[in-house]
């Protein structure tokens, strides 16, 4: 099921007003979420310019390469929005200041970049428009972004479903006497087979390598009794990321710091969840997390902010971090996922994508959450 037609002309709508109220003559989106979310295109990042112009009045426009242009009609962007294509010689730049000051009736006095626009694209934007203020087009876009309609939810859903069977089939892979990069593999293998369409990352720290909360994989040996961390996600057809923290225990008996303190994290992963609700603020979520981590003595292992948010970008827009005074508002989905992590021993974390609902809150990943016992 793909986003129809007219929500994005609709999301194409808001953004152009949006941009209006920001005081922002247009929007330049490169390939990247933003393009995406707006259009339905998922442009190849290329260094020749694909870019979408959404000016605050007057119709949007999506300049691409013309080698291009058949993979943007293909896409059905050009049922939202009118396709412009370039040649080889134009000089592409030239033409997204031409579209605005047509659109806009003047010179752009200020535009919106993509926030992770490339460099040296930033700077031929400054060549081209050398008067215009350039800002981010975050301050515009995440706010659209952020709230996610049923549809999205219905997406990250899916996602969500999809990792989780991986996570059940763990104990085909996990054994000790493989490496992390072995389990590493098939894991990957089955996150397409599950319904992804690319592989995001593949986390497995088994033993030490559990302590650090980004490792990925080595040819570490998983040993009987280790504990081991499979962070696991990737994208689904349709866009939309899946995230999900299991940690495993490869058969044997769990070394004994390490149960007392996965039973404090699972506590703690319980009320972090339990805490969320429209009105509450992400840092209020975070700290429902940390509390019960701290008052067991085990705050300083606790090395990362609770979670982030998600969608068609694995890292986005709300932060489950202290100092983010963000109020939740029904629709905003993000990750909760407490660790505690002991340097040179091991490590755990859960983690669960969530939605904020009207009333309260649904995880969209919905596995057990206790401590999963491999016996291979
Ligand atoms: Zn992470
Ligand atoms: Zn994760
Ligand atoms: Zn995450």
């Amino acid at each position: 099921m793909t986003t129809s037609t007219t929500a994005h002309a609709a999301r194409l709508a808001a953004a152009a007003t949006a941009t209006a109220d920001a005081g922002i003559d247009a929007l330049l989106l490169t390939s990247g979420a933003d393009l995406r979310y707006l259009t339905g295109y998922a442009a190849l990042p290329l260094e020749r310019l694909t870019c979408l112009v959404v000016p605050a009045t007057g119709d949007p426009v999506l300049i691409v390469p013309r080698l291009e242009h058949a993979a943007a009609i293909a896409s059905g962007a050009g049922e939202a929005v009118k396709i412009e294509s370039h040649e080889e010689t134009d000089d592409a730049f030239r033409m997204v200041a031409r579209l605005i000051a047509d659109a806009v009736g003047r010179p752009a006095g200020t535009i919106g970049l993509a926030d992770r626009m490339w460099a040296e694209q930033v700077l031929r934007f400054r060549d081209a428009m050398p008067q215009a203020e350039q800002v981010l087009a975050g301050v515009v876009t995440r706010r659209l972004r952020v709230r996610k309609r049923s549809d999205e939810v219905d997406a990250l859903r899916r996602a969500g479903q999809a990792i989780d069977r991986v996570h059940q089939r763990m104990g085909e892979w996990l054994r000790p006497g493989r490496t992390e990069a072995e389990v590493g593999r098939d894991i990957a293998d089955a996150i397409i087979a599950e319904g992804h369409e690319t592989v995001n990352f593949v986390i497995v720290g088994s033993g030490p390598n559990g302590a650090s909360p980004h490792h990925q994989l080595s040819e570490r040996v998983i040993e009987q009794g280790d504990p081991v961390v499979v962070d696991i996600g990737g994208a689904m057809p349709d866009g939309y990321c899946s995230d999900c923290t299991r940690t495993y225990l490869a058969g044997g008996k769990a070394p004994s710091e390490f149960a007392d303190y996965y039973t404090v994290l699972h506590e703690a992963q319980l009320a972090s969840c339990a805490s969320v609700r429209p009105g509450v603020s992400a840092e209020s979520v975070d700290a429902a997390a940390r509390d019960v981590i701290a008052a067991a003595g085990y705050g300083e292992l606790f090395i990362h902010r609770t979670g982030h948010g998600i969608g068609l970008e694995e890292h986005e827009d709300p932060y489950i971090v202290s100092g983010n005074d963000t109020i939740l508002e029904p629709g905003m989905c993000f990750s909760i996922e407490p660790g505690i992590y002991s340097p040179g021993h091991h490590g755990a974390r859960i983690e669960d994508i969530v939605v904020v609902t009207d009333d309260g809150v649904e995880r969209l990943d919905t596995i057990d959450r206790d401590l999963v016992v491999l016996d291979g």
